[in-house]
């Protein structure tokens, strides 16, 4: 117990009261929570801006100095609110209150200086600051020093809360601990160079020079992704030293025969390396947890294979897994067509597998005839036993539990093997952290002769043009995927406009076919109308994005994706990878309304301008933040970072990864006397774990 966990409501100025809004607000509970509540940015205090000068629609906060001109209450009961008319005499801006308004109508005046400082807003015409801080009457500028703006809900701004509020309280909490505990053991300190805990805390809220808030951020976002990287690290090395695994010591005739006579094509400089790295890892006794990384088109499934028949020549069966049945189905087909000939035996166990094959596989796979069992779910039932399980290949993972995967692990004497191959693109820093506990394999080339995919970028209002473009694809017996989104919150209406979309197509394209498939479909209906497309049946295929992973129709050349706006850049990725698999020059059209923000045309002018997956990968996590990074995140950090940003901050990722490493090369077990403070750190951390759904 020390100050730092003394209770917030004990605070001068706090109270019971104001403690529990913050703790509701932001969680706020005790000092330490208050002094890790960080800034988001800094104003310089010593700078006064114009209002003539405001330009743009996303300034940031600003401070002006001028007078009110006068004062206007509008409105009624709780809608009253009080405008207020400020000049700089370079400009007037409106100041709003709809909080307290008759009480802040009392507390200023005209013909008074005040230095206001909030964020404008252009609105109806003029700019306005709603709820701005005022200094009081007379306040002196700072002559240095940047004044924290913090993150503060509508709530807190409501009831009197403020920036100032919270530096003001960290100010005070520091004041009051002038020997605060350090959290990181001297060593380390020493050697990167680090400001001490205290300093830092200081700095961050209340800045002398641009120079020491540097030093402090970098202290506290070292301290942040170290201890991250230290529990990662810890978990890894205790996994991958205690849980053995099989020891596929050679490579034999399975493998040598497909290589030297069955491979449909040279394996890029890339598939080859990554078949070597999954095969030292499976030689070496024990068992492998890796990801395979590999751009959609990259060629992926050929690695799953060849690797699995390192596992036949070992002995042991292998396992397929994929998460629907279209892509299950696929890969079936696939493989059993590369391996049939060398008497390889594969089968595919999927929900509509009938009774008598079922039968079929469950006897083969006991009595060890069945060499590569491929499927859905299916596979981790209970029911399926295998008799010698040596290795299981995960495709798209992000598509199943954690849960799921430790499942199959029970399925013989020892875990099997296994590699998790995804096509989402997760930049190195994030790998480092979500999957830290994997290896990783990536590959980085497409194989060769791919024409990269021409993304277009089309208004509705053009429609036509893109209609024609679309039908000369069709004559020259290309296939065409159209898209549409369909999202949780708006299920209806979207469906409603899938549905209006598929009957407009079928009127347009009256001379071809239109298959159509939605999640809400049945499954057999689903399959059947995949199967169709699949099979050039049908020309055109209208969807949502379950046809996002994995389905290959290399004839198929033209993607339209509509309300492209409503999509996240790695999904657009992922949907578009669905061309460009074959010779053929493939196009993908964004079609968006007319009228987006300048966000949302950046994004997708990024997608016209590249088809480099990690690329978009990382401008989308740049753009929307690591958390949302489509489902790969949820399982992800084990704790929240409050100042540390996985997307921007790579290179600290890294020195933090190399120092918690060092650390437990030297000291595995955290047992030296020095490192007793890393220890309570990290239990500390662990136990202040507040979103439980984070946890898997
Ligand atoms: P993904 O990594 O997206 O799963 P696939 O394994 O489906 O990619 O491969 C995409 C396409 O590339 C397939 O049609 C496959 O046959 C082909 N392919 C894979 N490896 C090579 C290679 N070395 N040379 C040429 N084509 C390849
Ligand atoms: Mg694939």
């Amino acid at each position: 117990m020390t100050i730092a966990d003394c209770d917030i409501k004990f605070l001068r100025g706090i109270g019971p009261k104001r403690a529990e809004l913050l703790d509701k607000n932001l969680g706020i509970k005790t000092y330490r929570d208050m002094l890790y509540h960080f800034p988001t940015h800094y104003v310089d205090r010593t700078t006064i801006r114009h209002i003539s000068e405001f330009t743009g629609d996303d300034m940031p906060a600003v401070q002006v100095r001028g007078r009110f001109v006068s004062f206007n209450m509008i409105g009624e009961g709780a809608k009253m609110r009080l405008v207020a008319l400020f000049t700089d005499k370079t400009g007037t801006m409106e100041v709003v209150w709809f909080q307290r308004a008759k009480a802040m109508r009392e507390l200023y005046r005209t013909h008074t200086d005040y230095t206001v400082f909030g964020k404008p807003t252009f609105f109806n015409g003029r700019w306005s600051m709603v709820h701005p801080e005022i200094d009081p009457p007379g306040a002196l500028l700072a002559r240095s020093g940047f004044r924290g703006v913090y993150p503060l809900t509508e709530q807190l701004r409501n009831r009197g809360f403020s920036s100032r509020t919270f530096a003001g309280a960290a100010a005070e909490i520091l004041a009051g601990a002038q020997t605060l505990p350090e959290t990181l053991p001297p060593y380390i300190i020493e050697k990167y160079r680090l400001l001490d805990l205290r300093t830092a805390l200081c700095a961050i809220h209340n800045p002398a020079t641009m120079d020491i808030l540097d030093k402090a951020r970098f202290r506290l976002k070292f301290e942040e992704l170290f201890y991250l990287q230290l529990d990662i690290q810890r978990y890894a090395r205790r996994r991958s030293s205690s849980t053995q695994g099989f020891r596929f010591g050679r490579v034999g005739e399975f493998f040598n025969n497909f290589y030297n006579q069955f491979l449909p094509f040279p394996l890029t400089g890339a598939q080859k390396r990554v078949i070597r790295e999954i095969r030292a890892d499976m030689g070496a006794g024990r068992q492998m947890n890796r990801l395979l990384q590999g751009d959609v088109g990259s060629g992926k499934t050929l690695v799953a294979l060849m690797t699995m028949l390192i596992a036949l020549d070992n002995g042991f069966q292998a396992c397929l897994m994929a998460p629907t049945e279209i892509l299950a189905t696929q890969h079936y087909e696939t493989i059993r067509e590369l391996v049939a000939p060398m008497g390889v035996n594969v089968r595919l166990l999927t929900g509509s597998t009938r009774k008598k094959e079922r039968d079929i596989i469950d006897s083969q796979l006991r009595d060890g005839t069945l060499h590569i069992l491929i499927g859905t779910h299916a596979v981790i039932e209970d029911r399926v036993r295998f008799r010698n399980l040596g290795y299981v290949v995960i495709d798209e993972q992000h598509r199943f539990g954690v849960a799921q995967r430790a499942r199959l692990w029970t399925k013989n004497t020892l875990a099997p093997h296994v590699l998790v191959m995804t096509a989402t693109p997760i930049p190195r820093t994030l790998a480092m952290t979500v999957y830290g506990d994997l290896d990783v394999s990536v590959i980085d080339e497409l194989p060769p002769g791919r024409k990269p995919v021409q993304t277009l970028l089309r208004y509705d209002e053009n429609r036509l043009l893109t209609y024609q473009g679309i039908a000369r694809q069709l004559k020259m017996g290309r296939q065409v995927y159209i898209v549409y989104p369909l999202i949780k919150e708006n299920e209806k209406l979207d469906l409603q406009s899938l549905e209006e979309g598929y009957e407009n197509i079928r009127e347009i394209y009256r001379d071809y076919r239109v298959a159509y498939v939605h999640g809400k479909l049945r499954p057999e209906e689903k399959d059947y109308q995949m199967s169709i497309f699949a099979s050039g049946e049908a020309q055109i295929l209208v969807s949502t994005t379950v046809i996002e992973v994995g389905v290959n129709v290399p004839n198929a050349t033209t993607m339209l994706i509509e309300n492209a706006e409503r999509f996240g850049l790695s999904q657009l990725h992922q949907l578009r990878g669905r061309v460009g698999r074959g010779e053929g020059q493939s196009y993908c059209i964004l079609m968006t309304k007319r009228k987006i923000t300048g966000d949302t045309r950046k994004r997708l002018e990024l997608m016209t301008s590249t088809t480099n997956g990690f690329e978009i990968a990382e401008a989308d996590m740049r753009m929307r933040g690591p958390g949302d990074i489509e489902g790969t995140m949820q399982s992800g950090i084990p704790f929240d970072l409050h100042i540390a940003n996985l997307a921007t901050d790579g290179q600290i990722v890294q020195l933090a990864r190399d120092a918690a490493c060092d650390v437990l090369d030297a000291d595995p077990d955290l047992a030296s006397p020095v490192n007793a403070v890393l220890v309570r750190q990290l239990s500390q951390l662990n136990s202040r774990i507040r979103d439980w759904s984070k946890i898997s």
